[in-house]
């Protein structure tokens, strides 16, 4: 039956939601708070430059492939996809490089530089990473764990793949090498988790880079957010910016609809929720319509780490450099600085960066002759009392001094273009609870059903999708809660990239 239905943000997995129902033939009406649609993947436009703000690696490109084939058109005609070769340049303490892509032959000689004795356990790794996908990703990401009862089915196979231990640990049952180690368990971080916490389920996010590539929008990330708004409008859909909720309507335990900043009320047969689902209960749905429940699992979840981003444009080029699109540049203290910034919940001196340098694969994004980058440093979030109005200048001061020191000679002299984002931003902007950039964060205890759900436990027509929710964060993550959705309100998707057709990939040997 025909909905009316309201879509609150326009992050991926609002985006997503919106192009889903829109195309299933309901009434879609989208509002964002911000003047751009993207939530963390807004694009900051500065001098020229075109910085994407957030999300830069995509790694399910198959996923978009499907939206657009729900709408019954094709995602080549709205914008185009290239591969990133390597996928990441990982860099030691001591400015020691190794690269992996999607060769077999070419990591294990990358592994061979640094321990001969771990190309056979890269290779048995690689073997049982596939089992972890097709259960992780293929089989649950896009499942809704509304009960107990779900939870209890698939625990069996947690248990069996060893999802109790952490993804560090599981690696390093294969791999000796403490480097190699750090290489081939940090991708958490990339969903907000801490390798030494997040479950071995995330070990599926090597496999998925390995059998479909690591991609590149022409036009930066942007281009795909414009690309999903163009065909949710082209759907039907209607967007209005600038224009923030301040509370979701409850009638009779039902969601009536929500009323915006400016005092407007729209009324909707159903409401789907992308804004931060611990700032929703928080701010969004009135105490004294929530359930003692509800309230109670919102305030003991635990929040993932926050980001220091600077996005800096300079006048001349950097090639040469020895720099890759992407860039990790590990801090010799690996376990240590994650526990400052997950556990103990303290600002570090020493730091490991993201260093991005998408001018590489598309100089359309700089004025000619520049370099666009962005730099990132996971930090604690607002849990740490750090009081980002004074430690941000020589946070980034020390970032930036440590980047021209090692890898970009003159930077400060040669920036033409520059922003920076803080926890702050994360949450006076993006109303995310306690400033964390990736909501609610991956441990075994805050997955699947233990998430906060996608159909509200309160009301039956009021859904999640985003980062916060279930699978969690990532395009990949956000996308498939945005596939949950209409599952839920209906009719359901054709599980198309439920089966994504592997590829083939070669993992047991160099070939
Ligand atoms: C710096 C950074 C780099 C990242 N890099 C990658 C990457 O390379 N690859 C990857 O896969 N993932 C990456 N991620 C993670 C990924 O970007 C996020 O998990 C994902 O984009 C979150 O999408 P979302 O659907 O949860 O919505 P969000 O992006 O969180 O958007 C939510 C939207 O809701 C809006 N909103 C909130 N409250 C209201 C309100 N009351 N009224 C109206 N609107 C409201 C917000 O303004 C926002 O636009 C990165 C994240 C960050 C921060």
């Amino acid at each position: 039956m025909k909905q009316k239905i309201i879509v609150i943000g326009s992050g991926f997995g609002g985006l997503g939601a919106a192009i889903r129902l829109a195309a299933a033939g309901h009434d879609v009406e989208l509002f964002e708070k911000r003047d751009k649609l993207g939530g963390r993947a807004y694009v900051y436009e500065i001098n020229g430059f075109k910085f994407d703000g957030g999300p830069t690696v995509i790694t399910a490109p198959f996923m978009f492939d499907d939206l657009w084939a729900v709408a019954g058109r094709k995602r080549e005609d709205y914008f185009e996809m290239v591969p990133c070769d390597p996928f990441y340049r990982i860099f030691d303490w001591n400015k020691r490089a190794f690269d992996y892509n999607d060769d077999a032959a070419f990591i294990l000689s990358q592994i061979e530089q640094w321990n001969p004795a771990d190309k056979d356990g890269y290779q048995r790794f690689m073997g049982t990473t596939k089992a972890i996908f097709q259960k992780g990703f293929v089989e649950l990401a896009d499942k809704p764990f509304l009960s107990i009862m779900d939870m209890l089915k698939v625990a069996p196979d947690l248990i069996k793949m060893q999802s109790y231990l952490s993804v560090y640990k599981y690696v390093s049952q294969f791999i000796q090498d403490d480097f190699l180690r750090r290489c081939f368990s940090f991708h958490p971080l990339l969903i907000g988790g801490n390798p030494f916490d997040a479950p071995s389920i995330y070990a599926m996010i090597h496999y998925l880079e390995r059998a479909w590539g690591i991609h590149y929008a022409i036009g930066g990330t942007g281009a795909v957010v414009n690309a999903m708004g163009r065909l949710f409008e082209e759907l039907g859909g209607k967007v209005h910016l600038s224009t923030e909720v301040d509370e979701i309507l409850i009638e009779q335990k039902r969601a009536a609809g929500i009323r915006t900043r400016d005092g407007q009320i729209y009324q909707a047969d159903s409401v789907v929720c992308n804004a931060d689902v611990g700032f929703t209960y928080d701010k969004l749905i009135r105490k004294d319509n929530q359930s003692l429940y509800a309230r109670a699992k919102m305030s003991l979840m635990k929040y993932s780490m926050s980001l220091f981003v600077i996005y800096f444009g300079t006048k001349k080029q950097y090639r040469d450099h020895g720099l890759a699109h992407h860039n990790i540049i590990l801090s010799e203290r690996y376990k240590a600085l994650l526990s400052d910034i997950f556990n103990r919940k303290a600002l570090s001196q020493d730091f490991s960066l993201y260093l991005h340098m998408p001018t590489l694969t598309d100089p359309s994004i700089a004025p000619p002759g520049c370099e666009a980058f962005y730099v990132l440093s996971p930090v604690p979030h607002l849990g740490s009392g750090v009081d980002w109005t004074i430690a941000a200048k020589p946070y980034r001061d020390a970032i930036m001094q440590f980047l021209e020191d090692n890898y970009l000679p003159d930077l400060q002299a040669n920036i033409i273009a520059e922003h920076y984002i803080d926890p702050l931003h994360f949450q006076g902007e993006l109303n995310s609870r306690m400033g964390s950039a990736f909501s609610v964060q991956p441990v075994l205890t805050q997955s699947a059903w233990f998430r906060p759900h996608n159909r509200s436990e309160d009301f039956d027509n009021l859904y999640f999708v985003g980062a916060g929710t279930h699978p969690g964060a990532g395009l990949p993550g956000v996308l498939s809660s945005s596939i949950i959705v209409q599952d839920l309100i209906g009719p359901a998707a054709e599980p198309s990239h439920r089966q994504p057709v592997d590829p083939g990939l070669s993992i047991a040997t160099g070939d």
